[in-house]
C-alpha cells in the first residue's frame, strides 16, 4: 500500500503526489504539471517561468507570429478540405496540426492565450474560404460545421494537460 501523505500547503488533504523537485507532497489542486514532471507551486515557477500556462513575452510573440502564420497557410489547405471527402475529419486534424504548431511556438506551454491565438487563427483560414459564401447569403451547414471542428480541435491541442 502507498503510504499517504498530506499537502504540504493543506495539511488536511491527503495526497499520493509529491514535488519532483524538493519532494514535499501536494494535493491535486496544489500541483503544476511542468516539463520536467509535476512539481510544487513554489518550483514551478522556478527556474525559467517554466509554469504551465504562463507564457513568456517572447513566447506570446512568437504564438502570435504563429499564429499569423497558420492563419495565411491554413487558407489553402482550408479550401482543399472542402473539395475532399470527411471534411469534417480532416478539418479536426488540420486543426489541430495548427494549434499544435502555435504550441510549439510558445514553448508547449498552452493555456489561454495559445489557444485564443489558435482558435482565431484557425477560424481566419476557414471564414477567407467561406467568406464567398456567408456574404452572398447562402450559409451552408456542413462547411460552417467542419470550421466548429477545426477551431475546437486548434483549441484542444493547446489545452494546459
Ligand atoms: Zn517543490
Ligand atoms: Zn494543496
Amino acid at each position: 500500500m502507498a503510504e499517504t501523505m498530506h499537502c504540504y500547503r493543506h495539511p488536511k488533504r491527503e495526497t499520493r503526489v509529491s514535488c519532483a523537485t524538493c519532494g514535499r507532497p501536494i494535493c491535486t489542486d496544489c500541483m503544476v504539471a511542468t516539463d520536467v514532471g509535476i512539481k510544487c507551486p513554489d518550483d514551478a515557477r522556478l527556474p525559467r517561468g517554466a509554469r504551465t500556462g504562463v507564457m513568456k513575452k517572447g513566447q506570446v510573440v512568437r504564438s502570435i507570429l504563429a499564429g499569423i502564420g497558420v492563419a495565411v497557410a491554413g487558407i489553402p489547405i482550408a479550401y482543399v478540405l472542402f473539395l475532399l471527402p470527411f471534411t469534417w475529419l480532416i478539418s479536426a486534424a488540420a486543426g489541430y496540426g495548427a494549434g499544435t504548431l502555435i504550441n510549439r511556438a510558445g514553448g508547449r506551454n498552452g493555456g489561454p492565450i495559445a489557444i485564443v491565438i489558435s482558435v482565431v487563427a484557425t477560424a481566419i483560414s476557414f471564414l477567407v474560404v467561406l467568406a464567398p459564401d456567408l456574404l452572398g447569403g447562402t450559409i451552408n451547414p456542413r462547411p460552417l460545421l467542419a470550421m466548429v471542428f477545426a477551431v475546437v480541435a486548434a483549441g484542444v491541442a493547446n489545452r494546459r494537460i
